[in-house]
């Protein structure tokens, strides 16, 4: 049983989609002004996991996450100037090349971290009219109002406005009032109001539409509501987005959907913590950011960093800094090294305690999917990971490990590793040929050369067994063992 926290509502629920088989998730997308920053990649990492999840639990899922090209403003409460607007005026770029060029590093970074791409990938750009249509549904039903700049949703009209939050529509209110920069916009009724379409200027050449409401472009919240709908439905079952999507983003997309629809939006809202940097969110503004380019430049692995993005609940927040994500570097190290030695196992001895050992394995592996479906506790499925995987080397290291043995561990690693994607499999050759002749011929014979304690030559035939046979040789107490070194 997966049980999921669930923002709407703040309880943690046991998982059931609409459909017995299928689920259908909705991610939201970046605004492509910048290179996301790898605060932005945790976020991706995160749903990739719970998506991961899903699969593994035997869903198909049907994944859609938007490309925001126009639209979204400076502010995410709709002041300020378009994002990609601006950036293409400082590049002196057009809108579209601006965006074509930052979607396609972020597709690339997420391929790094192994995340898999989402099944579409909607742009906004490319979806006017199912939002022309939803922009009309909302009219028709007396929700929208024109204001100075666009036309804007009335908040005060959704009963239940802002049930994501917790809060009441005049907290919210109060609440946006008293944050920071509230533009002030002539004609607009409630601080929650927002625009669904806003009014073009008279520079604005692109990304900008005809429509029933005179010349604009949409507003961020519509297009998400206008491109999750159409490829997954009125209602679907998870909507997955960063924090700080919650109050106002998530909030909006709810109101306007149920407005049009009359019915519920999404089942389970899933919301990803932050990563911080300094204990501040990494973000653009802060100017504190790296990028997984940067971050692969100083010479680290994505795996190790996609490893460190794990190393806390995705609903806690996770600071970054370079000593840990070093540390997550050692541990990958650990994994690969024990696929490889498991790689290599060659005894046949018969064992009398396999069957115990591997009910052992089994319960540790059942362990970390315990942990995953209680919210996916991830640090502590990873806790039970390594305890499988020191049990698996205390038996390697003391020479007893058979291969029928090392085979079991090895698929309950590569079983755990399709979550994780860490790439194990890539260092795991279970199926390589047996030992030849001449290395088997090598090894009983330094074996013979240890116990007569002729060590200059037992430490002969080791470089020679590394050196020609690509075999490294370990001295446990219970004699030598050996494994295949990588490449
Ligand atoms: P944006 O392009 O700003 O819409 O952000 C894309 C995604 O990254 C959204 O889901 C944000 O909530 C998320 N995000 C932004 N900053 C961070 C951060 N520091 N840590 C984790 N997620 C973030
Ligand atoms: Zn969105």
């Amino acid at each position: 049983m997966f049980k999921l926290y669930n923002s709407m509502g703040r309880k943690k629920r046991r998982f059931k989609p609409m459909d017995e088989n299928s689920v259908r998730m909705y991610a939201c997308g970046i605004t492509a002004y910048y290179s996301a920053h790898i605060g932005n990649m945790r976020t991706y990492v995160n749903q990739d996991i719970l998506k991961r999840l899903l699969l593994h639990d035997g869903y198909k899922v049907v994944h859609v996450q938007n490309i925001t090209d126009v639209g979204h403003l400076a502010s995410d409460a709709d002041t300020g100037d378009d994002k990609i607007r601006a950036e293409a005026e400082k590049e002196h770029r057009s809108m579209r090349e601006i965006a074509d060029f930052y979607a396609g590093i972020f597709i690339e970074d997420m391929k790094a971290l192994n995340i898999m791409v989402p099944d579409v990938m909607p742009k906004a750009s490319e979806h006017i009219p199912e939002m022309l249509n939803l922009i009309k549904r909302l009219s028709d039903k007396g929700f929208l109002y024109q204001a100075s700049n666009g036309i804007y949703f009335d908040t005060s009209k959704f009963r239940g406005y802002g049930k994501l939050t917790g809060m009441g529509f005049k907290q919210l209110n109060n609440s946006l009032k008293e944050g920071a920069r509230v533009e002030k916009v002539e004609g607009k009724r409630h601080a929650t109001d927002f625009a669904v379409w806003r009014f073009a200027g008279q520079d604005e050449k692109e990304m900008v539409w005809d429509s029933p409401w005179g010349r604009g472009f949409p507003g961020w919240h519509l297009e998400c509501s206008a491109m999750s709908m159409k490829y997954l439905g009125e209602q679907f079952d998870i909507h997955c987005g960063g924090i700080d999507h919650l109050q106002v983003h998530h909030t909006n997309e709810t109101a306007q959907s149920e407005a049009a629809t009359g019915h519920r939006f999404v089942d389970y809202w899933v919301h990803e913590n932050f990563l911080t940097v300094d204990g501040k969110k990494m973000s653009k503004s802060l100017k504190n950011i790296y990028t997984v380019k940067d971050i692969l430049a100083k010479g680290h692995s994505a795996s190790a960093l996609r490893l460190f993005m794990m190393s806390a609940n995705y609903r806690q927040g996770l600071n970054f800094t370079f000593e840990a994500l070093s540390g997550s570097e050692s541990e990958l190290a650990g994994m690969y090294s024990l696929m490889e030695r498991l790689s290599s196992v060659q005894g046949r001895a018969k064992n009398d305690d396999t069957a115990e050992f591997k009910k052992s394995l089994r319960s540790m592996k059942k362990e970390f999917f315990a942990r995953l479906n209680d919210d996916i506790s991830m640090p502590e499925a990873l806790a039970a990971m390594h305890s499988l995987m020191n049990a698996v080397s205390a038996r390697l290291g003391s020479g007893k490990l058979n291969r029928a043995e090392a085979k079991a561990a090895a698929r309950a690693m590569l079983e755990m590793d399709s979550i994780l994607g860490l790439q194990l499999g890539g260092h795991y050759r279970g199926d390589a040929p047996p030992l030849g002749k001449e290395a088997k011929a090598l090894l009983k014979e330094r074996e013979a050369a240890r116990k007569s304690g002729d060590f200059r030559r037992s430490d002969e035939i080791r470089d020679l067994l590394r050196e020609k046979h690509g075999i490294a040789v370990e001295d446990t107490k219970a004699g030598q063992s050996w494994h295949r070194t990588p490449g």
